[in-house]
């Protein structure tokens, strides 16, 4: 019998998965990774989930890429089998798989060409990634899954408060008096945040739960407030309007540190709870009791998620928050602050890094010439002074044939966008599509192109947390077979556009970042080494003690309309559809779906559908269902869940064989063009056995 494995070595890096950035110590033996332990980090205090104890196997799954692959003459453009690309790729040397992948790019203009970068990656992928697409592409077509998540949060926070970061980490839960928790789910999406989260409460914070669908942190919620989804502005206008008219703001703050209150005060007179109450489904005294606990706090935190940012007015909803933690003073001070909880593992340091269109690294605007001007001169070239389109734009353009062809890091819109008919039609008709990535993705099943990437454990490279805490992620294990770091192939791509890259690894990156990038300042790759992990800007957790980083010093007090969601139930579709995550599967399922050990645990793509609901229709636990929108169907097994209120289904949106995207509506944030995944009207309809 097999005896206990002995480990050879160990390697202090991170977690691949969320945006918490738990530091990881990983145990190898022949060449495995064969055990992962929670380090000390500022993050984690040696906590680790369930992903990041067991997550980690992914990396050698027998379907991982192991050798440059071109499409066969003549094969169409479909779904495969990814264990069994060959039947529509071939094999090919690095040298000609990065010939065909850049003359298939070149052959097109500018103005013809996108590309999708990584939040899974470092900040120096993400940092190359732009670089290529502008210096390369000469576009500023590039973008990545922050669309998806919190780029509405982010357009409110720099309209706002001129930061589209967290201004307070989550540890500082434990300085809060009061932790308002809205539209996330942490014991899922960032379990170890939720952990300190409960030991606040247990510490004697209270906390407020706004929610429509109900999660394991309720029962340490002293307020669960189970709103109509879609309703937040209501909700939180409401909040806001007990909060002016009982005159319960902190009238120095927003006098010395505000600008905008008699226009918000004005605006907020059509909001009282009374008004508000039969549209967010929440009593008026209810909206009362909770605007007076969070104003009358000492020290009060707002934490977020993608039910909020995920609507077609997601901006409006950050524009309320914003609001509330600056009427009430709760910014700038142990205990208090605004905080988006990030998603991915690093989508804040690949949005901080110019992997969006509009922005260069360190979100200066494009169009801006003194901003370009500084790039220009940095980069040596002339850049594009034209926003680029974002990622749903870029499937619409696509469809249009003004998008022809894309070069994929990372990234699986196949799975990820809305409308995913759409999304997969507009990806299969590209002339040109190069996707890079450790596994067959549904996205890569449809380039022509595909270049095998490295996973986490086995690059080197800095992320930077939900906390803006950029941390060092090492190199664990070798890629399998002729796999690649992400940073070589990039920096390949790179030369056959024509580009005179001689990086020769992530320092001599992580080098220039620091010599254009001000958020930077005093960091140095040495530090990261030595140090492990360095917050930005300048060390400091607690962000606006004194003065914002606007024009005049002061925050922006924006009010905020929108009260509907796109598409709401009717007769025909007449249930309210939500999308996410769940706790052992992560985004579109490429990487836990191939780790066993989460599979095991949850390996069913089913429904969450309310019990009455399941009475109602006749449904027994586990029987298969159908449910329709008006842009497609898939079917799942229907499971109880009583958090729901009748009416509401939850689909997560990692399966593939139940994909969840299929079904959502592509309407988007007008401001932060943010698809509103978190509400689509369906039908259900028990399938015939
Ligand atoms: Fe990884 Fe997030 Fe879990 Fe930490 S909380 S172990 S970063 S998935």
């Amino acid at each position: 019998a097999a005896g206990p494995v002995r480990v050879e070595r160990s390697v202090d890096s991170l977690c691949p998965y969320c945006g918490v950035g738990c530091q990881v110590t990983y145990h190898v033996a022949g060449g495995d990774i064969v055990g992962a332990k929670g380090r000390d980090g500022e993050a984690n205090h040696q906590r680790l989930c369930v992903k990041g104890r067991f997550g980690f196997d992914y990396s050698r799954h027998p379907q991982r890429l192991t050798v440059p692959l071109i499409r066969k003459e003549g094969a169409p453009k479909e779904p495969l089998d990814p264990a069994d690309p060959f039947t529509h790729f071939r094999p090919a040397s690095w040298d000609e798989a990065l010939d065909a992948a850049a003359a298939g790019l070149k052959r097109l203009p500018a103005s013809a060409l996108a590309g999708l970068g990584s939040a899974k990656g470092s900040n120096e992928e993400a940092y190359l990634f732009q670089k290529l697409v502008r210096t390369g592409f000469k576009s500023n077509n590039v973008d990545h899954c922050t669309r998806l998540c919190h780029a509405s949060s982010v357009a409110a926070l720099l309209e706002g408060i001129g930061s589209g970061a967290v201004t307070a980490p989550v540890a500082e839960v434990a300085n809060a008096e009061v932790i308002v928790l809205i539209g996330a789910n942490p014991s899922a999406n960032h379990p170890v945040a939720a952990s300190f989260i409960k030991n606040a409460v247990k510490g004697g914070a209270q906390l407020v739960i706004l929610d429509p669908r109900g999660q394991a942190l309720t029962r340490f919620a002293s307020h669960h407030l189970k709103f109509n989804n879609g309703t937040d502005v209501a909700l939180l206008n409401a909040m806001l309007h007990v909060i002016v008219a009982e005159e319960l703001y902190d009238r120095d703050f927003v006098q010395a540190r505000t600008t905008g209150f008699a226009e918000l005060a004005q605006h907020l007179k059509s909001y009282a709870p009374e008004a508000m109450a039969p549209l967010c489904g929440i009593d008026a005294g209810t909206i009362r009791v909770v605007a007076r606990l969070y104003a009358r706090a000492a020290s009060a935190m707002i934490l977020w998620g993608m039910g909020v940012s995920q609507h077609s007015h997601g901006t409006d909803n950050s524009r309320c928050l914003i609001a509330l933690a600056l009427l009430c003073g709760h910014v700038g001070r142990p205990g208090s602050g605004l905080h988006p909880l990030r998603g991915q593992n690093n989508v804040q340091g690949a949005s901080d890094a110019g992997l969006i269109p509009m922005m260069l690294p360190d979100y200066g605007r494009v169009g801006l010439d003194a901003v370009r001007q500084r790039f220009e001169a940095g980069w040596g070239v002339e850049l594009d002074p034209d926003s680029g389109l974002t990622v749903v734009e870029m499937m619409d353009a696509a469809q249009a044939g003004i998008i022809r062809g894309l070069y994929v890091e990372g990234e699986n819109p196949a799975m990820s966008d809305p409308d995913l008919a759409h999304a997969r039609q507009a990806l299969a008709g590209l002339e040109h599509l190069v996707v890079q990535d450790i596994f067959l993705t549904e996205t890569a099943m449809l380039a022509d192109v595909v270049l095998p990437a490295s996973s986490f454990f086995e690059k080197t490279g800095s992320f930077t947390n939900t906390d803006r805490h950029i941390q060092m992620g090492r190199q664990v294990i070798d890629p399998p077979g002729e796999a690649r770091s992400d940073l070589w192939i990039i920096t390949e791509m790179g030369r056959r556009l024509g580009l005179p890259w001689t990086y020769d690894g992530p320092k001599a990156v992580f080098d220039e970042m620091c010599g254009l990038m001000g958020s930077l300042s005093g960091i140095t790759w040495e530090r990261l080494e030595s140090e492990g992990g360095i917050t930005t800007p300048a060390g400091k957790a607690i962000l606006f003690g004194d003065v914002f980083p606007t024009g005049d010093g002061k925050a922006r007090l924006v009010p905020a309309s929108g009260l509907a969601p796109a598409e709401n139930p009717d007769a025909d579709y007449p249930f309210l559809l939500s999308t996410g995550r769940v706790l052992e599967h992560w985004h579109t399922g490429s990487m836990t779906r191939r780790s066993d050990v989460l599979d095991r645990l949850q390996g069913l793509p089913a429904v969450n559908v309310s019990p009455g609901d399941m009475a109602r229709l006749g449904l027994a636990e586990g029987a298969r269902v159908r449910l329709e929108s008006r842009r497609g169907a898939v079917e799942a097994a229907a499971v109880a869940d009583s958090r729901l209120s009748p009416g509401a289904l939850f689909l997560p949106f990692c399966f593939t064989e139940a994909a969840a995207n299929l079904l959502t509506n592509p309407a988007l944030d007008p401001v932060a063009k943010i698809p509103e995944l978190k509400v689509s009207a369906v039908r259900l309809l028990p399938c015939s056995e």
